[in-house]
């Protein structure tokens, strides 16, 4: 049985499944590689991995699940707008 790795072989679902685990690292070599092959022949699953990206970068940005209008408190940069002024 001949292993070819086109891509085809995970279903756009898989792939939404797999993204997490992607973006941790945490997917194994050959699931990853079948991964990235999909990634190369389907956009609708990079436009899916690059706004889901986002999203979890927003997250952390704010340490909340939902991002908000003002990830950065405003205490938190008078306090470092201050910390300069001393310099
Ligand atoms: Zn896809």
């Amino acid at each position: 049985m001949a292993e070819t790795l086109d891509g085809t072989e995970l279903t756009c679902r898989q792939i939404i499944d797999f993204v997490q685990a992607y973006l941790d690292g945490e997917l194994p070599p050959r699931e990853q590689t079948i991964f990235e092959l999909h990634l190369t022949i389907c956009p609708d699953c990079v436009n899916y991995l690059q706004s889901y990206q986002a999203t979890q970068a927003l997250s952390k940005l704010t340490g909340e699940d939902e991002p908000t209008e003002s990830p950065i408190p405003v205490d938190l940069i008078q306090a470092i707008l201050a910390a300069r002024k001393k310099t």
